[in-house]
């Protein structure tokens, strides 16, 4: 054994105990550190031919990476739709590195196992029924292909031909129909080989992003094939729902694919006051969830649920003989795309054992709250207007006067000390906005935020 790697094993305990302090610091400074540093890029050092062990590693990285890194795992990262890690899922991730598990396979079933409980866990906090099956996967991306694999498999079904085994050529032109659609779709069927083009977007109803079910209808109608709907529980810009039920009636009556989106907007059905949203969820051929989302554990984490894992077989099926015949039940090697896969469902297991249905609840409740905190106080700074009503955790704003992206990219950049935003365009105008889906966001780093935004306003003279 190399010298550096036995030292490092001969003290192992201690060195892991020095990681443990490394890291409760970092999350003890969590609120404090600048939301996003504003620092040089550093340049790339080269490798060297020795080491020095895990304690000269620990230290580089202390003084070059980690004055760099965002407080993503934070209570004021408002961008994109960003988790953070709670305790227990934070402690499920380390003993997934721990234990080192290749949970793909019933030669070696325990991760396996793990992750088909997990599942079923999130089936009933979703509210899906048993006909639903899932699978990890590593982000809603991951997901939307998956599930939009499996729709592809159905369309050679539909048409008597078998794509997994004759490529996407035997389908022929095939669309995607969906109002609000997240970018992910549109890389998914190019990934896909359905093409980015295969997208037809259908109109939302009047100032919304929900879809229109009758013009969707109307397109339905003069389809010439079978089709894939995507439609979207929670779009990101205001975070709108389409009428799952509806959709569902309307597959029943044409034929489609009902693909449902529901990367963070799965999580409304945790609250009795926002379950609504995603009534006939259940009813969807497949569903994406996310995670690392609103479930707040650490990246990466989705998963892929649907009611034709027949299908999703038939295109990952990973023939090879020390692998085995699929049987009923396949094994996890044969769902994803990927073959070896980390125990991700560990951090689930354990913030879902941890806090139960109600801890997750309370988290989701107390970012819809703050969501409409920071609405209302937006509202209430001379300089910024609201651009959509704050329907869930999405706060969607811009500036009252000739509100450029570059003035909005001013505007984030001064705040991104205090809280971090990202750009977007809603209804033609460029806009800020800020979703909540830390577990740590309290009403003190709203009231933070509002004074931080009031500020930033003001000095840039708007
Ligand atoms: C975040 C998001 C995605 C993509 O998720 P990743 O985890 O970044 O791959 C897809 N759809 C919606 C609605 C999202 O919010």
């Amino acid at each position: 054994m190399h010298p550096e790697l036995a030292a490092d094993l001969h003290q192992l305990p201690a060195l892991l105990e020095e990681t443990r302090q490394h890291a409760v610091t970092f999350l003890d400074g969590l609120d404090e550190r600048p939301v996003i540093p504003q620092a040089d890029p550093l340049a790339p050092t080269a490798l060297g031919e020795n080491g020095g062990g895990l304690r000269a590693a620990l230290a580089e990285f202390a003084e070059r990476w980690q004055p760099r890194l965002s407080a993503g795992a934070g209570p004021r990262y408002f961008g994109f739709v960003t988790g953070g890690a709670t305790p227990a899922a934070l402690a499920g991730d380390w003993l997934t590195a721990a234990a080192d598990q290749n949970s793909n396979s019933s030669l070696d079933p325990a991760g396996q196992q793990l992750e088909r409980e997990t599942i079923g866990w999130l089936r009933d906090l979703f509210g899906l029924s048993a006909a639903h099956s899932g699978t990890f996967v590593s982000g809603a991306t991951m997901s939307n292909t998956v599930g939009l694999a499996i729709a592809r498999e159905w369309l050679g079904e539909r048409l008597g031909v078998d794509v997994a085994e004759d490529g996407v050529g035997a389908l022929g032109r095939v669309r995607v129909l969906s109002g609000s659609a997240h970018s992910s779709v549109a890389k998914a069927l190019s990934v896909l080989g359905l093409g980015r083009a295969a997208l037809t977007a259908v109109p939302a109803l009047p100032g919304r992003e929900a879809v229109d079910v009758a013009a969707l209808e109307r397109s339905l109608a003069e389809a010439d094939g079978p089709c894939v709907v995507v439609a979207n529980a929670g779009t990101v810009n205001t975070v709108d729902f389409d009428d799952l039920r509806a959709l569902a009636d309307l597959r029943d009556r044409y034929g489609f694919w009902l693909h449902v989106d529901a990367a963070f907007g799965a999580f409304a059905a945790l609250t009795p006051a926002h379950a609504e949203l995603v009534a006939g969820l259940d009813l969807a051929d497949s569903v994406c969830v996310d995670l690392h989302k609103w479930l707040n554990v650490p990246y990466d984490s989705a998963v892929q649920f649907t009611r034709r894992p027949d299908l999703q077989a038939r295109v990952f099926r990973n023939a090879a003989a020390y692998l085995g015949p699929l049987g009923e039940h396949p094994d996890l090697v044969h769902l994803t795309p990927e073959n070896s896969h980390r125990l991700r469902a560990l951090a689930a297991w354990f913030t879902l054992r941890a806090y139960g249905r109600a801890g997750h609840q309370e988290i989701v409740e107390r970012c819809v709250a703050g969501a409409r905190a920071l609405g209302e106080a937006v509202t209430g700074i001379e300089g910024l207007r609201l651009l959509a009503p704050v329907r869930l955790n999405v706060v969607c704003f811009t500036l009252a006067t000739d509100p450029t992206a570059e003035r909005l990219a001013a505007l984030a950049a001064e705040l991104a000390g205090e809280a971090f935003v990202t750009p977007t365009r809603y209804a033609g105008v460029p806009a800020l906005r800020a979703a909540f889906s830390n577990w740590r966001t309290t009403e003190a780093d709203v009231r933070r935020t509002a004074a931080a935004l009031a500020q930033a306003v003001e000095k840039l003279g708007a």
